[in-house]
């Protein structure tokens, strides 16, 4: 039996997304301008107060947020730990189910239900530390969620479920979270939301993603401004202008197109056809011609046929996207989709995604084959197993390829930057050595 704790300590549990990361470090900052000992995915174990802040999207991911609850509310059984809450979306979408399922939780709480949840923790909610985020990530990078919820129809998905309607935060406000940012040693922000190029439309009245990125450009000692989560129907083509005209936007886009026959953009309700999902990349490409861009796409969605997946994978061959993720079909109750019969067999679902990658596997070797023997700037995020590791501006954390240089023959800080000259390519990853 654990020694009890004569001072409480909170220990914040982040699972999902990074906007979730996001939530979880204005807890955190929350706790710790309320002088509260708490960590963040604390390794000691030596908290007696546990927050999980969950994950609702997909079938493996609420799996895993169970998993993690029932792991903890073990912990607490054997008197390993004295309070468990839960927050974010799962918690979000499915509180009376959780609160019959796993009672041994203190409370749910909802993923609007911060100031609840301070209160509940005997702490207050500060709105001064709006903008005042503590950060979770290596301190060289840090993400900044430019709005909250999504207003779209997407067949398939229960964010909107989860996250409510799209709210946008001021420009102003951005503008001072970056400020704040960079003076904690920030150098590269990524731009995170559901939809970010719905930005402004609620509160401005239109779109203002373009301006946004050409005010941020200007806050001193940011580095890397990083777009992640555009959506391809409207997109506000004036914001490849402002990505071509400022060096410190990376010339890097995150754009989920999920799928491209007619036939699944429609069932998907994606509001865009195939032929002007086509005209999107290639403008993107026009305007901004050494962009790398990031897509994401969906295998197996109700009605999917075997011309559907020619279809994409022929896309995909075309295209040669520079980074590109596949989720497997997760039939979410709740959802247009869902409502629908899953008709693809799950097996199905995994030989169309596996197919897709092997697609994929290939183009990214070619690319970085034309990469050896050229010089990037990278920004190194941690040493690994020999290796100082790292990422050019095309490559986003967690999520895409990295730079590898060899740290016996080689010193770097981390999270500087230095200029890398590239000596050898694997499908994904890059080797290099630092150019002095
Ligand atoms: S844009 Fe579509 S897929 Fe993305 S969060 Fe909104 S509804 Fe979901």
């Amino acid at each position: 039996m654990k020694t009890k704790r004569k001072t409480d300590k909170v220990n914040i549990v982040t699972l999902g997304c990074s906007k979730n990361i996001v939530d979880s470090e204005e807890l955190y900052s929350q706790l710790k301008a309320n002088k509260f000992e708490v960590e963040h995915e604390s390794i000691k174990d030596d908290a007696n107060i546990v927050v999980i802040n969950t994950c609702g999207f997909i079938d493996n991911a609420k799996q895993e947020s169970i998993d993690t609850i029932l792991r903890f509310a073990e912990a607490k059984k054997v008197g390993e730990i004295d309070k468990l809450y839960v927050t974010g979306c799962l918690s979000q979408r499915y509180m009376p189910d959780l609160q019959k399922e796993i009672p041994d939780v203190d409370k749910y709480f909802g993923t609007t239900h911060l100031p609840q949840l301070l209160k509940t923790l005997g702490a207050d909610y500060k709105h001064e530390l709006i903008g005042e985020r503590l950060i979770t990530t290596p301190s060289h990078y840090a993400y900044v969620k430019i709005s909250e919820g999504c207003d779209r129809p997407c067949s398939f998905c229960a964010i909107p479920i989860m996250r409510g309607n799209h709210v946008s935060k001021s420009i102003e406000q951005l503008v001072t979270e970056a400020k704040g940012l960079v003076k904690k040693g920030t150098k590269e922000i990524l731009l995170i939301a559901q939809d970010s190029t719905y930005y402004g439309l609620d509160i401005y009245g239109e779109r203002k993603l373009a301006e946004l990125l050409n005010r941020l450009s200007d806050v001193d000692g940011l580095e890397w401004i990083r777009l992640h989560y555009a959506f391809p129907s409207q997109f506000p083509m004036e914001v490849l202008d402002v990505m071509q005209s400022k060096s410190n936007i990376c010339k890097y886009i995150d754009i989920p197109l999920q799928h491209t026959s007619d036939n699944m953009l429609k069932a998907m309700r994606r509001g865009i056809t195939s032929a002007r999902t086509q005209e999107v990349v290639d403008k993107i490409r026009e305007k901004v011609p050494e962009i790398a861009i990031r897509t994401t796409l969906i295998a197996g969605h109700p009605g999917e046929t075997e011309k559907d997946f020619e279809d994409l994978c022929k896309f995909v061959k075309y295209n040669r996207f520079d980074r590109l993720g596949i989720f497997t079909y997760s039939h979410e109750e709740g959802t247009h989709s869902g409502t629908m019969i899953d008709d693809v067999p799950q097996e199905e679902k995994e030989r169309r995604a596996a197919v897709v990658m092997d697609i994929q596997q290939r183009i990214s070797s070619e690319l970085n084959q034309k990469k050896v023997g050229k010089t990037f700037k990278v920004l190194f995020d941690r040493k690994d197993s020999g290796y100082f590791v790292g990422r050019t501006e095309f490559d986003s954390p967690e999520v895409d390829n990295e730079v590898l240089v060899d740290a016996k023959n080689n010193y770097i800080r981390i999270g500087d930057f230095a200029q890398v000259k590239i000596t050898s390519a694997e499908d994904f990853d890059l080797y290099g050595s630092v150019l002095s």
